[in-house]
């Protein structure tokens, strides 16, 4: 379903056929490493993830068309379209719903978007309305950060950790 083609501007990663809006286009899981590397995902809090084939190679949008679903106790990722894809259209994804910070992508972020950040930036970066417009896209570890670090901020009873049957209900429906 996927398809890795090479061009001037980059390598992207598109789809063969149409895909309509909410649509599992990629599946699976892949090898667990304990560092970041160019091509990995961030799906724990030390846990970094190498897809296998060209799922690995999305390329980031500020605005993107799909959202990456982290299943870490299931060992299952998938990655949803968000809205309806042409056949041939690039997919991407956010890397701040998933990456705590951004080490492999220097400079500016050239996705084009009207609503481009101007940087790629992990989630450290990622404003509050995009976080909350992400939803369960928001990896479960960020989440957690997030979750933990709230009560703090305004001044409240820290509310303590979220349980892990939790954080699965929340991922657990497409
Ligand atoms: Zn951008």
């Amino acid at each position: 379903m996927l398809e890795l083609r090479e061009g001037q501007d980059g390598d992207r990663v598109v789809t063969r056929c149409g895909i309509p809006a909410g649509s599992i286009v990629w599946r699976g899981w892949g090898e667990e490493l304990g560092r970041r590397t160019r091509w990995s995902y961030q799906v724990d809090h030390d846990r970094h993830l190498e897809l296998g084939g060209a799922a690995a190679r999305i390329r980031h949008s500020c605005e993107p068309n799909c959202g990456v679903l982290i299943r870490r106790e299931a060992r299952i990722l998938e990655i949803h379209s968000l809205r309806a894809l042409a056949a041939g259209e690039e997919l991407t994804v956010d890397y701040a719903t998933f990456e705590w910070e951004i080490e492999y992508q220097a400079g500016a972020c050239r996705c084009g978007r009207p609503s481009c950040r101007g940087r790629i930036v992990g989630f450290r970066g990622l404003p509050a309305d995009r976080r909350a417009a992400y939803g369960r896209y928001i990896a479960p570890y960020l989440r957690e950060i997030e979750w933990g670090i709230r009560p703090i901020a305004v001044g409240r009873a820290v509310l303590g950790q979220p349980r892990s049957e939790d954080l699965a209900e929340v991922g657990a429906t497409v």
